[in-house]
């Protein structure tokens, strides 16, 4: 289980370690691991794309906590009673286009007031 994580932060987390490393890199590496499959479009959170690491194979789907961006893989298509529903419909589902659903975490949904 990993974090979704945008470019800006992962570019802030590398910083110690790599002081000369240029946003652009960053948003180039990250580029670069996107079409490898090492990571995934995640969805955005406040307005801008995050990703995250992911060593699933074949159609599947990520939650992703929209509070603090922890993930999980759900191995398999997780939508696939609204496939049913929407092929009956005459529809084709564009879940791919989910690939990361918003979700709340445990840890999250336990602090959250109104649960
Ligand atoms: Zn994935
Ligand atoms: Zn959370
Ligand atoms: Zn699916």
């Amino acid at each position: 289980m990993g974090r979704a994580f945008s470019v800006r932060e992962l570019h802030a987390a590398a910083l110690p370690r790599a002081p000369r490393l240029g946003l652009t890199t960053a948003y180039r590496a990250v580029e670069r691991w996107r079409e490898t499959g090492f990571i995934e479009h995640a969805g955005t959170r406040e307005g801008e794309a995050v990703f995250v690491v992911c060593g699933a194979d074949g159609h599947h789907h990520h939650l992703v906590c929209v509070e603090c961006g922890a993930t999980s893989v759900l191995e398999g298509c997780a939508l696939e009673p609204a496939r049913a529903a929407s092929a009956a419909a005459g529809f084709e589902l564009l879940d791919r286009e989910l690939g990361a659903l918003p979700a709340r975490c445990g840890e999250c949904a336990g602090a959250a007031p109104d649960g």
